[in-house]
């Protein structure tokens, strides 16, 4: 199929630039994967992957020497990053530049073992036939689709195929790719496919690193249909192969993955899911799950701050502002949030918009000038006087030297 219409004018000019380029090095070059995938579907396309047929960081360095920006180049597999600074903005900010290559996996589940090969070797060893497409750029075949495992019938079907039976087994983390291009197309993983997610194809997952994994799922919550994607994961019953502990998502928390806080805290998308998906878990599970998914400390700290508080709350209600301020403070505000969305806790939210930023006038410096010398007292006197002003003790600066001057 040629159709010159097929890739949008204002990426024409960066890509002919670049096919100029590996054609000048006689390396025929193509857009491939989801490009070409969300191109044919009409959706918004922003990845950049091209493949040629030689060598990508040669390639790479070319362009940058032609039209500057920055490569990164990935010698392992013959890859580079790069970013074309220099040219116009509606061109993206990076771009993948891939020497095709066949792949072969030795055990199960590890990384693949590559040599560098042809377009269609390339695009044999990929996820799905949706994704094993790609658009010619080079020369007079510009604009081709080359497309020999069917990835437009699939396309048309809305259906999600794997290349081969061993794909699961090969790289599990092909499962969670599926799921995400179901829910996110509403496609269906073809038949045959889906019995090729199997206690063989599942048991690898449990050999997968815990960076791996994560990675799918940081990009599971990254998507608008994150909760659809999680349901299904639990219901084809993958997470007791990640870990033994590792609950469904619950469908009750289900909205709140959507939700935008609206307030000046800032809340990333794939910890809020996190959060609520094990904050209640008990904290010797949440740690074991925490090490598993190879969480940062920070998302630890806020899994576990959230199911901390949770398990609190029946003790703070109806406790004056000061409590609840008092109790808060050392909690990250996703954490509390959170919180707040699974119980509609009032005080919670009275906390993130308001109490947190009242504090008391006085400061370390006026209490030295009364000549109070620096010590433990001087943060227990600048703690009354801020909880006079949560609890409405003192509404104005004048009160808050009247009670100084007692507390003094
Ligand atoms: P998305 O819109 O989800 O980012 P994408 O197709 O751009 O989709 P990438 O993760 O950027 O996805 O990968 C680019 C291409 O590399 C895919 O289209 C697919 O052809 C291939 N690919 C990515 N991950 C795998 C994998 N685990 N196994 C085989 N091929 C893969």
């Amino acid at each position: 199929m040629r159709d010159p219409n097929l890739i949008p004018s204002e990426e024409q000019n960066l890509l002919s630039n670049i096919a100029d380029q590996a054609a000048s090095l006689g390396m025929p070059c193509y857009l491939v994967g989801g490009f070409v995938r969300d191109l044919l579907l009409g959706e918004p396309v922003n990845d950049f992957d091209i493949v040629v047929e030689g060598d990508a960081i040669q390639l790479g360095e070319s362009l940058v020497k032609k039209y500057g920006g920055k490569l990164t180049p990935h010698t392992k597999f013959r890859t580079a990053i790069w970013c074309p600074s220099t040219l116009d903005t509606s061109t993206p900010d990076t771009i993948d530049l891939i020497t095709a290559r066949s792949e072969t996996y030795t055990t199960a589940g590890s990384l693949p073992t590559i040599k560098p090969s042809t377009i269609d070797d390339d695009l044999r060893r990929r996820d799905f036939t949706i994704n094993a497409m790609a658009v010619r750029l080079d020369g007079e075949h510009f604009g081709e689709l080359l497309d020999p495992l069917g990835g437009q019938d699939d396309l048309s079907q809305k259906s999600i195929r794997v290349l081969h039976s061993h794909s699961f087994i090969d790289d599990p983390t092909r499962i969670f790719r599926a799921i995400r291009y179901e829910a996110r197309y509403s496609f269906i993983l073809h038949p045959s496919s889906l019995i090729l997610i199997n206690p063989e194809s599942l048991a690898v997952l449990e050999r997968l690193s815990g960076e791996r994994i994560r990675h799918e799922l940081d990009l599971i919550f990254e998507e608008e249909n994150s909760h659809q994607m999680m349901l299904r994961a639990g219901d084809l019953g993958l997470f007791k192969w990640i870990h033994s502990d590792l609950p469904a998502f619950n469908d009750e928390y289900s909205d709140f993955l959507e939700i935008d806080t609206g307030l000046d805290i800032s809340a990333s998308r794939t910890n809020m899911g996190y959060i609520l998906w094990l904050m209640d878990l008990s904290e010797a599970v949440i740690f074991s799950i925490a090490q598993r998914l190879d969480f940062s400390s920070d998302l630890t700290h806020a899994v576990w701050g959230a199911s901390q508080l949770k398990k609190s709350l029946p003790f703070l209600v109806n406790s004056q502002p000061s409590i609840w301020t008092f109790a808060l403070e050392k909690l990250p505000l996703q954490a509390i949030y959170a919180v707040y969305l699974v119980s509609g806790e009032k005080a919670l939210l009275d906390y993130l918009s308001l109490w947190r930023h009242i504090k008391a006038h006085t400061t370390g410096d006026d209490l030295k000038a009364h000549g109070l010398p620096p010590g433990p007292r001087f943060r227990e006197i600048l703690s009354q006087l801020r909880s006079a002003w949560l609890d409405g003790v003192v509404k104005n600066y004048k009160e808050e030297k009247e009670l100084l001057n007692k507390l003094l």
